[in-house]
């Protein structure tokens, strides 16, 4: 029984891993030179560096045990982060209740009720219809008008625009779970190339196929076509792109049968900052109205220490594919960002800047989405979907990508099993 495996982002090698493991035939199909989708890296200096900020939290327990298998999981290099918080230009620490107290950008009432409730909200969230109650009106009646429009408005509407107070505050409550002020985040050694090196070499060495520059154009019910017009037929076929990018490429025999839900993507365009000097020494320091595009700053030197003696920074934009930024030239957003970088941290050492924009990085989950969720299984055909529109309620993370990715190669498995060689079921 033969598998093809559409793109190779985390969630595709984690697939193809588990089956070329389980000694099923597979194929993975990546359309850029490059694997690791949103988890990819770009050569600098005498190392590689991601595109995108990311890292691993002491609660990923899918990828964890990946990295476990992969023999990397000692290599995973932990730290103390702590968290900042810039609001009308001013720049605040945001991790103890002292901070809380010191955090003038709410008033005392505020703070107080701010403390109280943030410590109650994971308690207070237990056994309640999340999925269906909106964002907004729970956590408007939960901290207050004020807090809810100085603080959560501007904070999370940036991940997901103005259509933030509509998203299930069931997603708000995930997230929460696995990210904290004070955390212990995880950096692997030698970055996240590490990973996809060892995933890669790990579905070769058993037996499977890793394609990159092999972008699926159509896909048919039991056949992927390349770009080129190569044709691969496969008894099953998984797909982890996001659904708009899947209907594009499905024929006319596939569109009918995919799912119909019609959910909106966000982007993102984001900037890496080249350093003589670190900023803040914050992790994580979110950015409200103090006049910058950018909604947040990642500093890696926390997590990573400095590179090559210098300290790289991440600035993000969380925007549609369709806006005017996403579709502006990269050298004008550097410069531009570099000028509202300064105007944060006047003395911003900045030697080099990088962007790189991503145009499907999560839907914007609607309410009452669970109910709407498509199935992994695509009925009546040999496709399974293994995408961000399939994680929720989990957050977007390669955590839940290779969560995903180890129900849906279970279910390949499973058939497998019941296969006979010649793919006839076994009685
Ligand atoms: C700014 C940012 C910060 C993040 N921070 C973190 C973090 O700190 N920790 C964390 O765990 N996660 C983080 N994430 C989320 C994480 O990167 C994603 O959830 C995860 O990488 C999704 O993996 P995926 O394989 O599902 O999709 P993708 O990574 O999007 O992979 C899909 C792949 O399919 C390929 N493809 C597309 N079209 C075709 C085609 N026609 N044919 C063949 N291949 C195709 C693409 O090139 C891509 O390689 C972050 C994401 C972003 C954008």
């Amino acid at each position: 029984m033969r598998t093809v495996v559409i793109g190779g982002g985390i969630c595709g090698l984690a697939v193809a891993h588990r089956l070329a493991r389980a000694g099923t035939e597979v194929t993975l199909l990546e359309a850029s030179g490059q694997l690791g989708g949103l988890g990819t890296f770009f050569p600098w200096r005498d190392r590689w560096i991601e595109r995108f900020y990311h890292c691993v939290m002491p609660t990923d327990e899918n990828l964890l045990p990946l990295l476990d298998e992969l023999g990397l999981r000692d290599d995973v290099r932990w730290e103390r982060t702590s968290m900042g918080m810039i609001v009308d230009g001013r720049h605040y620490p945001f991790n103890s209740a002292l901070d809380l107290l010191r955090f003038t950008a709410l008033g005392v009432v505020d703070r107080v009720r701010f403390g109280a409730v943030s410590v109650l909200l994971r308690r207070l969230g237990k056994g309640k219809d999340l999925d269906n109650l909106r964002t907004e009106d729970w956590l408007r009646g939960l901290y207050g008008d004020r807090v809810w429009q100085n603080l959560f408005a501007p904070l999370f509407g940036s991940k997901f625009g103005a259509a933030f107070g509509d998203v299930p505050a069931l997603y708000l409550w995930q997230r929460l779970g696995r990210e904290r002020n004070v955390a212990v985040r995880g950096y692997p050694r030698g970055g996240y190339k590490t990973i996809i090196d060892a995933l890669r070499a790990s579905i070769e060495s058993h037996g499977g196929v890793v394609r990159t520059s092999a972008p699926v154009r159509v896909l048919g019910r039991n056949h992927v076509e390349l770009a080129g017009g190569e044709t691969i037929v496969a008894d099953r076929i998984v797909s982890t792109l996001p659904l708009p990018a899947l209907r594009q490429a499905a024929d006319a025999e596939m569109t009918p049968l995919l799912p119909q839900v019609n959910l909106r993507y966000q982007g993102v365009v984001n900037a890496l900052f080249v350093l003589r000097q670190p900023l803040s020494g914050h992790y994580w320091t979110p950015v409200l109205r103090s006049g910058t595009e950018f909604d947040g700053v990642v500093e890696m030197t926390p997590l990573t220490g400095p590179v090559d003696g210098r300290h790289l920074a991440y600035v993000m934009r969380y925007t549609d594919r369709e806006s005017p930024l996403f579709a502006e030239d990269e050298s004008v957003i550097a410069a531009r960002w570099t000028e509202q970088l300064r105007s944060l941290h006047p003395g911003a050492d900045v030697e080099e800047v990088h962007v790189f924009r991503a145009p499907f990085v999560e839907p914007v989950y609607p309410v009452g989405y669970l109910a709407q969720q498509p199935e992994v299984e695509v009925a009546g055909t040999p496709l399974l979907l293994a995408t961000t529109a399939h994680v929720y309620p989990s957050v977007t993370s390669w955590n839940s990508s290779v969560g995903l990715a180890n129900r849906v190669s279970e279910i390949i498995v499973r058939t497998a099993a019941s296969m006979s060689p010649d793919g006839e079921p076994v009685p």
